[in-house]
């Protein structure tokens, strides 16, 4: 694997001098990007660390794909990781850290919801030992209140179910250490879902409360609908009380079944009724079905995760890598003419 980080020298993790590696995940942000790059290198020349920052972009279709080249052609602190096609964020966010060579990796969302600012903070608790540094969300600005209650009653839903505590109104902003990028970078699965991952991971952790902003500029990637495909994601990945729900449900649904046709059975021998009851007969049909239909629904979110896992797909492809080989320092080396594409 090439590193921009030639020049560096390789220091101990936790020591005061960090090498210290951005991850920005980005699909069709165009309208962000130079506002991204400005915040972004003001912050971290401010910080006196060496520094990468690798841009994922994850596609993008929107014209950004150019300024992203001429960004990464241009800056001699920007390494730009190309996915061949759109393959989602998680698998960008995959690709971003397997290209980073940094003491310590933080990722942030492009849009600046995550303030850069805060990355100093996030250093110094580093510095005091945690491997892992989570940025839970105080407040949501310029989020819908749907979006706001739905992302609520996830996270709870969540962890009353899965075996390990994924912490709530926390998105991917964090700050990791090499050693949890590297315990990260052992899970092989396809499913990814990337919260419950760097849960999973274990590693002394602190947690920074922080606001979120709203988005700098461009527009959101997601709806409701589309909340609730990673949402299920979430919940298939790391439990699997659904199925034990399903269970739960068919087995309520045959005892009531039960009850329902021993009482029925009688009333016909006591009074002599064989008729009557239909309402009653289509209300039990209908919601019989309705159990079962879901609880093969259940069963095949599961089935096809399995399926999924089996395949053994790569999580991306990589179109090319563009950097340009810093010379000493990534904060202090100047941008030199000829570029360093790695092809996959
Ligand atoms: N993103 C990505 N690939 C996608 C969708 C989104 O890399 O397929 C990036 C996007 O560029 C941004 C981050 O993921 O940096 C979060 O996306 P967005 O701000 O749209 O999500 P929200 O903050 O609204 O949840
Ligand atoms: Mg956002």
């Amino acid at each position: 694997m090439s590193s921009s980080m030639n020049g560096w020298r390789p220091t101990p993790t936790h020591s005061n001098h960090v090498a210290l590696s951005i991850v920005v995940p980005f699909f069709n942000e165009r309208a962000v990007l130079p506002l991204l790059y400005r915040r972004l290198r003001s912050v971290l020349d401010k910080l006196e660390i060496s520094y990468e920052i690798v841009l994922v972009d994850d596609g993008s279709r929107d014209g950004s794909e150019h300024d992203l080249r001429e960004l990464a052609i241009s800056s001699s602190v920007v390494k730009l990781v190309r996915l061949s096609r759109n393959f989602g964020k998680e698998a960008a966010l995959t690709a971003g850290l397997d290209q980073t060579s940094g003491d310590a990796v933080v990722i942030l969302d492009a849009d600046l919801q995550d303030p850069p600012e805060l990355i100093s903070q996030m250093l110094a608790a580093f510095h005091d030992g945690s491997d892992i540094v989570y940025m839970k969300r105080r407040s949501r600005t310029g989020e819908t209140w749907g979006k706001q209650l739905s992302a609520h009653l996830f996270y709870r839903l969540l962890n009353r179910i899965s075996s390990v505590a994924i912490p709530e109104d926390t998105g991917d902003f964090r700050l990791m250490s090499r050693r949890a990028v590297n315990a990260l970078q052992r899970l092989p699965e396809r499913n990814r879902y990337m919260k419950g991952l760097f849960a999973w991971v274990g590693f002394p952790t602190h947690v920074i409360e922080y606001d979120r902003e709203a988005r700098a500029a461009g527009t959101t990637k997601w709806n409701v609908l589309s909340l609730f495909g990673p949402a299920l994601e979430g919940i298939t990945s790391f439990s699997v009380a659904p199925l034990r729900w399903a269970t739960a449900a068919g087995l309520l649904a045959a005892l009531i079944g039960i009850s329902f046709g021993l009482y029925v059975v009688l009333k016909t021998l006591v009074f002599g009724d064989p008729i009557g009851g239909y309402p009653s007969l289509i209300a039990v049909i209908t919601f019989m079905c309705g159990i079962q239909l879901l609880s093969i629904g259940l069963v095949g979110e599961y089935v096809g995760k399995t399926y999924f896992e089996t395949k053994q797909r790569p999580l991306y492809v990589i179109l090319d890598v563009i950097e340009t080989p810093a010379t000493s320092s990534c904060t202090t080396a100047r941008a030199e003419p000829k570029i360093h594409i790695v092809s996959n």
